[in-house]
């Protein structure tokens, strides 16, 4: 993310507000007083994580706060197995700290410079059947509501608002902190091998089944596949680590990768059962009408969960994430994926790019309407709200 006192951008600069107010906060009183100022004033807050979502869910040309000073783990309870952290750390700085506790987060994305609280308020999830999103670890969380009043809810306390808020979107107020349910540390060994799309279609659920983390890339324009599989094991660590798909360490060091080339992404959550269908449609898609297209498609699996918001609510899903590099315009493309979609009942990823309307989301999210209550109790100035959000609402 960047931001001076003028203007905000997120990772590939596509999602920008050139008129923000950027207010840097490091401590909870001055969240609080900061956000009381903005309503008091009539302004929209948006909480900026590290800016890693390609939807523009930040953006307001009113304050966009930045809470990366608010960072580090506060404290673990090894019995209870809960972990307190500060909302702006990210995942990155979460590792070694969980890890000398003895405990670790069970899954994690792709990459781990999102903040902890900007990678909850969106369903950020890995790869794995058994492993739900980084939402649903969300045990407990502390708000700074619109007038600055700091809340705090759990499934004993206000727990409609924690069954709403554990994916916030970042309009319910400002999570500062988090309590997240953990396990005990645990290492992992990847590996990764070569294919052709045809011959590891048949082999997919069984990869998925057996395995803790499955997923694969296949590669438009050619019939490539590449598989990464990653399990627990009790080899140790082996370092330096060896490159992405041979490694064997702790689950901070083995889950996260490296993913410099700056891009756009559309990720939508369908049903896994229908999963493999959905998927030969986009590659027939992209295969006869997007020649130019050559970033892989991507295929993960994900739990079913309880959390309002989640793509993966009560149902077992798997995602299917479609990229384009930032320099073409990806709504073509985008916008054909996102047909074939909306017919296998998709729910877009919350921080990659789709078109849905507040209807269109409604119709994929049973608990919309509950989400919105909660949401608007907390917040009934409308603090939280910017332009996109409030055109959500129904
Ligand atoms: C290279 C790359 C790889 C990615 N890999 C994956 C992946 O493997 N799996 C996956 O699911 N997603 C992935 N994503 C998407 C990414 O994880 C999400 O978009 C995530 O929300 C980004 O976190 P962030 O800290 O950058 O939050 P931001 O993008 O800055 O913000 C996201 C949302 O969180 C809110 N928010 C942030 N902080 C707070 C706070 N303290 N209080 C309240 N609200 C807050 C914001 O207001 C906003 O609504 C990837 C994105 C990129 C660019």
């Amino acid at each position: 993310m960047t931001g001076g006192s003028n203007g905000w951008s997120n990772w590939s600069g596509r999602s920008r507000s050139e008129q923000a107010e950027v207010r840097f906060v490091r401590s909870i009183d001055d969240v609080a007083a900061t956000v009381a100022d903005a309503t008091a004033r009539g302004r929209t807050v948006r909480v900026a994580g590290s800016g890693h979502s390609h939807f523009p869910l930040v953006p307001t040309d009113d304050v966009v706060l930045d809470i990366s000073g608010l960072s580090g783990v506060i404290g673990v309870d090894t019995d209870r197995l809960v972990a307190s952290v500060y909302g702006g750390t990210t995942i990155a700085a979460l590792g070694r700290p969980l890890h000398d506790a003895g405990v670790a987060v069970p899954n994690q994305g792709d990459i781990d410079r999102q903040t902890i609280a900007g990678a909850t308020a969106t369903g950020t999830h890995g790869t794995g059947r058994t492993l739900g999103n980084l939402s649903t670890r969300v045990a407990g969380l502390t708000l700074v509501t619109a007038d600055g009043t700091v809340v705090h809810a759990s499934e004993q306390e206000q727990p409609a608002l924690w069954r709403a808020a554990r994916l916030g979107l970042g309009a319910f107020g400002v999570v500062v902190e988090l309590d997240l349910a953990v396990v005990p540390a645990f290492r992992l060994a990847e590996s990764a091998f070569p294919s052709t799309y045809d011959d590891l279609r048949p082999e997919i659920d069984r990869l998925v089944h057996e395995h803790r983390h499955a997923e694969f890339f296949w590669y438009p324009q050619s019939d490539r596949a590449f598989v990464k599989i990653i399990d627990e094991t009790d080899e140790p660590a082996s370092y330096p680590l060896a490159d992405e798909g041979a490694r064997v360490g702790w689950n901070y060091e083995v889950l996260p990768n490296h993913r410099p080339r700056v891009h756009t992404e559309m990720e939508f959550a369908v049903p896994y059962d229908r999963s493999l269908d959905c998927l030969d449609e986009i590659r027939e898609l992209v295969t006869a009408r997007f020649p130019e297209v050559k970033m892989p498609v991507e295929y993960r699996t994900v739990a079913a969960d309880d959390v309002w918001l989640s793509p993966a609510y009560e149902r077992d899903t798997a995602t299917i994430s479609v990229h384009r590099l930032i320099e073409f315009d990806d709504r073509p493309y985008f916008d054909a994926c996102e047909e074939v979609f909306r017919r296998y009942d998709g729910r877009p990823h919350w921080g990659k790019m789709h078109a849905f309307s507040g209807a269109d989301l409604a119709g994929v999210h049973h608990r919309w309407t509950e989400w919105w209550s909660q949401r608007d109790a907390v917040d009934p100035t409308g603090t939280f709200l910017n332009d996109v959000l409030r055109s959500w609402r129904l």
